[in-house]
């Protein structure tokens, strides 16, 4: 059974779905004003890990992640770049996909974009200035906190204190400063990005957008709601506010949030410049699965500390357990299979299960598979492993990586002829001085294992 840890009730909760086996889960996506960098990657593979292991215990799954193509930030970098709204958001946006891609990240089911659904945030506007929760002043539209009792009760904010009536009119800000939020933006300056609505022309605030898409594809109440902690406050406490203010219904049934990615102890961020973008690092000759596998290494709900020696580490676990399975394919006998590699799989499929159970410890799942790997290497040198036995270690590897997706597909083994035409090819190559093909070759054949060394004698070749 999976326990997740609510952030809204602070406890530990058997999961389950509030209809049948559907689970309808919504995660915030990325705002498309520059590259994502690895800190917002680390949320964007958890999310996707949860996704995966809900589908792998059968569950169906309706998953939506928005793109925030209109916000603060985006409208500077727009406005500085003299590119259109469309143009500017839809560059980012794909290489956002990109990255997502490189990342062995699964699409989601619906992946709306904020400027696609004013009509559903006028609704809720509406909505919310008939309950009784509004006010407009310069032309904009402010939600009132103190109209909505349960406000604070995601974030732990306590309002006393709280001036009544006083504004905040930007996306981001701290706790200390909460205050009333705009729902509704006046159009002020040139050339901003605006649209008709019965409160003026304007945009919408950053929050509204969240409520709007996540009730059209989910419905009113739903299961799971994810995303960084950085946005527990403001934005989930006021989407809260503006999804419950206007149905009156509980919004979402549990709040899973993915603790930070530091860098030397502080969070990566744009603002800060610690960052690395997924392309920094794969320029650097970083693999993505490894990229990948450092980011969930780690349960979600603790922070990373990323370092390149972490990132190396991570290339040679990977390394570790591809040549495992490498091993495991190879493994050249025909025999029955053994109840020990029986016995050593099904404790690993358990060993991986209880430990994602357990609010999707990756790391309990991780120790799982090496254990696993230690035995079952132990079990080949000692000649207790037959033909039959093959199939099965390669089917829970196979299903531990549907949820982990770090692995990649087993390439297959290169046969000696092979290797070696390709040797000659690269010979051919040098001698026409055509560099390029020659190192294409050498890195090919590296990619698949096969190291070359020029001597005096000629080409020799060796598997890593
Ligand atoms: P943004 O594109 O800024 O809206 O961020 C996209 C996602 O990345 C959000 O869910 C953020 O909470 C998350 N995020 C931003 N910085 C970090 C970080 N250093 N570690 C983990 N998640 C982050
Ligand atoms: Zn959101």
């Amino acid at each position: 059974m999976l326990k997740l840890r609510n952030t809204l009730t602070r406890t530990l909760e058997e999961f389950k779905p509030l209809e049948g086996n559907k689970v309808r889960m919504y995660a915030c996506g990325p705002t498309v004003y520059d590259y994502g960098h690895i800190g917002n990657f680390r949320t964007f593979v958890s999310v996707d890990v949860l996704r995966r292991y809900l589908k792998y215990l059968d569950y169906e799954v309706q998953h939506i992640m928005n793109i925030t193509d209109i916000e603060d930030k985006i409208i500077r970098g727009m406005l500085s770049s003299g590119r259109s709204l469309e143009e500017f958001t839809g560059f980012y946006t794909q290489e956002f996909l990109k990255d997502c891609d490189s990342m062995n990240i699964e699409r989601p089911e619906i992946m709306p974009f904020a400027t696609r659904h004013l009509p559903q945030m006028i609704e809720i506007m509406k909505r919310l200035a008939d309950a009784g929760h509004t006010y407009q002043s310069d032309g904009s539209l402010y939600f009132s906190i103190s109209s909505f009792p349960g406000y604070g009760k995601l974030s732990g904010l306590k309002l006393e204190g709280n001036i009544a009536g006083a504004r905040v009119d930007v996306d981001e800000y701290e706790k200390a400063d909460a205050r009333d939020f705009v729902l509704w933006k006046a159009a002020k300056e040139e050339g901003e990005p605006r649209w008709p609505s019965p409160f003026g022309e304007g945009r919408p605030g950053w929050h509204l957008e969240c409520s709007a898409m996540s009730m059209e594809y989910l419905g009113e109440s739903f299961d799971i709601h994810c995303g960084g902690v950085d946005l527990i406050f403001p934005h989930h406490e006021n989407e809260i506010a503006q999804s419950e203010g206007a149905t009156g219904k509980p919004f979402v049934n549990f709040w899973v949030h993915t603790e930070f990615l530091l860098v030397e102890g502080e969070k990566m961020s744009k603002s800060k410049g610690n960052y690395y973008t997924v392309r920094q690092l794969i320029e650097q000759g970083y693999s993505p699965d490894a990229i990948r596998y450092l980011l969930l290494s780690v349960p979600y709900r603790t922070q990373l500390n990323f370092t390149m020696e972490g990132l190396r580490g991570a290339e040679t676990a990977l390394e570790g357990i591809r040549n495992f399975r490498r091993r495991v394919a190879d493994y050249d006998s025909q025999g029955e299979s053994h109840t020990r590699v029986r016995d050593l799989t099904e404790r690993a499929r358990e060993g991986f299960e209880a430990g994602m159970n357990d609010d999707l410890n990756t790391s309990r799942a991780l120790a799982a598979m090496f254990e696993f790997r230690r035995d079952v290497n132990t079990a080949m040198d000692a000649g207790e492993f037959g033909g039959g036995d093959r199939e099965a270690v390669l089917e829970v590897l196979g299903r531990i990586d549907s949820v982990l997706g770090v692995l990649g597909e087993e390439q297959a083994q290169m046969l000696d002829p092979e290797i070696e035409r390709r040797i000659e090819e690269r010979y051919a190559a040098r001698r026409a001085r055509d560099f390029t093909l020659a190192d294409q070759i050498r890195s090919e054949l590296a990619e698949r294992g096969i190291i070359l060394e020029d001597t005096s004698q000629g080409t020799k070749w060796k598997r890593k």
